[in-house]
């Protein structure tokens, strides 16, 4: 294994279009992404042992285990990053522990030059204003985002079927109010401890301000990290 691409962490609250941001990424510049939220929400639907127990805690708003994580993300990159893909990297690491697994695991091949940390910045307001309309594909393997807010750029054709696999559209279970709330807190209580990691080890922290229109969140994200 071998990442001759670059690698882009995307650090952010839920609902601040992390995964919006990733899927124009795929669509325009033929990246790939490697979202934990959604490898999680893959194993809650094959009904295993792990997914049972990662159910549990998302339904909940809190964080799936450090050594779930990390193991999930060492079988994506064995089989299913191919060399020279940029890759993002969309909710992971999450805790210092994982920025650690991580930066232990790959640090000889990509760090400094090849990772970029990109930070999405918006209001707790917003985020709980946004959640509340979020809607996602139910289809594991497309997991597309919408917002149920008709005249945005993320509302889809039609409110019941995703605009790219046609399947069912739906809310997420932990958008619900409460686990959002602790999900935030989670968020805010990990965050500053993740920045001052990847400032201590020499790490440019890139902040996109998100509370606008994704096209134009999009072609601030692509300046700040020199596309542009
Ligand atoms: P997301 O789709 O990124 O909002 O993640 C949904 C949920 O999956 C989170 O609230 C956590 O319960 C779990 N999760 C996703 N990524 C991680 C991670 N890196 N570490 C721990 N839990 C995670």
């Amino acid at each position: 294994m071998s990442i001759a691409g670059k690698v882009f962490v995307f650090v952010g609250p839920p609902g601040s279009g992390k995964g919006s941001v990733s899927s124009l990424c795929i669509k325009n510049l033929g990246w790939v992404q490697l979202s934990t939220g959604n490898l999680c929400r893959k194993h809650i639907a094959k009904q295993t042992e792990t997914g049972k127990e990662i159910d549990f805690a998302i339904k909940s708003g809190k964080l799936v285990s450090d050594s779930l994580i990390t193991n999930m993300v060492l079988d994506w990159f064995q089989k299913d990053f191919k060399d020279n893909h940029t890759v993002i990297l969309d909710g992971y690491p999450r805790t210092i522990m994982q920025a650690q697994a991580f930066a232990e695991l790959f640090e000889k091949r990509l760090f400094k030059s090849d990772l970029q940390i990109v930070r999405f910045v918006l209001s707790d307001e917003m985020i709980i204003a946004r959640l509340s309309n979020r809607l996602v594909c139910e289809n594991k393997d497309c997991q597309a985002v919408y917002s149920e807010k008709q005249g945005t750029d993320l509302a889809p054709k039609d409110i019941m079927k995703c605009d790219s696999c046609d399947g069912r559209i739906g809310r997420r279970p932990d958008d619900d109010m409460q686990a959002v709330a602790e999900r935030l807190k989670v968020y805010h209580r990990h965050e500053q401890d993740l920045l001052d990691f990847y400032h201590k080890a020499g790490q440019i922290v890139h902040n996109v301000f998100v509370e606008k229109p994704l096209k134009e969140v999009f072609e601030d994200f692509k300046a700040l990290v020199g596309l542009e």
